[in-house]
């Protein structure tokens, strides 16, 4: 039974192989011309969105909260960022454009190949040469993006007051970050298409076990090894806060392990809360800047949203998502690993598709980008469903009695971060994880009343049991 469904999978991808292995699909003008048509939609949208920074007045729901001052100075901060996005958005199709114009795939793995047998190592040890090619790939199309980082930093959060980063620490942040996408890139990428070499045309299920394994030893590490690098945590000291978040915690049978602090203010005075951490062990992270913002009960509000997203699951959810999303790529590249016109198209001699041992990472590449244009509706899809959440997790927050706080915490986090209250529907539809302000707050008034009676049962022993389940 499971034998014969694995040749019919089989028979469908062979069959899917030679149907879009065709000198007929010319793959450079595709990949260009998606590209161009993403772009343009992109732009389309952020140009949608200009003027809602025009307008004179915020919106109804707001007015009593917001000052003149602090909302026209959201509106030129948000004028800012989205002129920013707009012209780093072109520059970006420029670049990518340029490479594959200009034929840089292929340039780039003979000089790669040159360079290798210069030093003595033969041009036969593909996964060298695979790991230099890419190497030399992403220096080349990341690079640009320097100079736009330092003047969104040191320009632009700057003039509006929100920076707090130094030159020093930008430029250490830049080198470590590099840092570690060398020390964990590329022994990934190596096994990435080892795995791929030893089990042929059938990798996928391989592939997923490893990079499920790779992004679960990652969420251990992260918090341990690499986010140190970044920035300090430090317990939450004992006081008022302590004690009512840990009351929380207990009420809702949380694993609360650690409450930290975290000094987000050295970079920004943007502000946020978050927790992460295995089923059983809990740790809840602070902003510096939200403590610094907000009265304590606010805080415990934000945080009684985060543990909603705990009680629902969400995380657990997304990340189910994400390997569906995954194992869905790798089974559509599993159609296109030996494609020759791929290859050709892309000025690559046609026989390294089918070589052994084959240099995988050219098709991969060549495949993501084929595939790049599918991720604006990955992007609309997964945004909804996480503003799905956030509204759930609002309403979870509302049921613990804590609307009024929740409501004037996103109201003090909005204009700290000057947000601007104004949104078109579409560009809201594309870019937004997150309901905007107006719509949340119109979202928890209407809980009151029927919800009210689930305040009850949360608070209710079974809703304890509720809660581990969900684990
Ligand atoms: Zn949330």
């Amino acid at each position: 039974m499971t034998n014969s469904l694995v040749s019919a999978i089989d028979g469908v991808i062979t069959y899917l192989a030679k149907l879009v292995d065709t000198p007929k699909i010319n793959y450079k003008e595709l990949v260009i011309l998606s590209t161009w048509l993403q772009t343009a939609f992109e732009v389309y949208i952020l140009r949608r969105q200009l003027p809602c920074y025009e307008r004179p007045l915020p919106p109804p729901a707001l007015k009593q909260h917001v000052s003149k001052e602090t909302f026209t100075k959201a509106q030129s901060y948000s004028k800012d960022k989205t002129r920013f996005a707009l012209v780093k958005l072109v520059f970006d199709q420029f670049l990518g454009w340029g490479l594959i114009k200009l034929g840089a795939y292929a340039g780039l793995w003979k000089f790669t190949g040159d360079l290798l047998s210069k030093v003595g190592i033969s041009s036969s040890r593909v996964t060298t040469h695979s790991l230099a090619w890419m190497t030399i790939l992403t220096l080349i199309s990341s690079l640009p993006g320097l100079p736009w980082s330092y003047y969104q930093t040191f320009v632009l959060e700057q003039k509006h007051g929100f920076n707090k980063s130094t030159v020093k620490l930008w430029i250490a942040d830049t080198f470590k970050t590099y840092a570690l996408a060398a020390i964990i890139g590329l022994p990934v990428l190596a096994g990435f298409l080892r795995i791929i070499d030893w089990a042929g045309r059938s990798f996928v299920p391989w592939l997923m076990v490893f990079l499920i394994g790779i992004q679960l030893t990652l969420q251990i590490v992260y918090p341990t090894f690499i986010q140190p690098l970044f920035n300090k945590l430090e317990p939450l000291p004992q006081g008022e806060l302590r004690t009512k978040v840990e009351e929380l915690a207990g009420q809702l049978g949380f694993p609360l392990k650690h409450l930290y602090v975290i000094d987000g203010s050295k970079r920004s005075s943007h502000s946020n809360a978050y927790f992460y951490g295995l089923p059983w062990s809990k740790h809840i992270v602070i902003y510096d800047t939200l403590i610094k913002d907000s009265t304590v009960d606010e805080v415990v509000a934000v945080l009684g949203h985060e543990l909603g997203h705990w009680y629902y699951a969400h995380p657990t959810k997304l990340l189910l998502v994400t390997q569906l999303h995954l194992l869905l790529t790798l089974t559509i590249f599993s159609i296109f690993i030996n494609n020759q016109s791929l290859y050709s198209a892309f000025g690559f001699d046609p026989s390294l598709a089918v070589t052994k041992p084959q240099p995988i990472v050219i098709g991969f590449m060549l495949f993501q980008l084929v595939l790049e244009p599918t991720d604006a509706f990955v992007k609309f899809l997964l945004n909804a469903e996480t503003r799905r959440m956030e509204y759930q997790a609002d309403e979870f927050a509302v049921q613990l009695d804590k609307k009024s706080d929740l409501s004037s915490a996103l109201i003090k986090l909005h204009i700290t971060n000057l947000s601007s209250p104004h949104n078109d529907w579409l560009y809201s539809m594309y870019h937004h994880s997150h309901p905007t302000l107006p719509e949340r707050l119109n979202a928890m008034d209407n809980y009151k009343g029927e919800k009210r009676l689930k305040l009850k049962g949360v608070q209710k022993d079974e809703v304890e049991d509720e809660g581990k389940k969900d684990l």
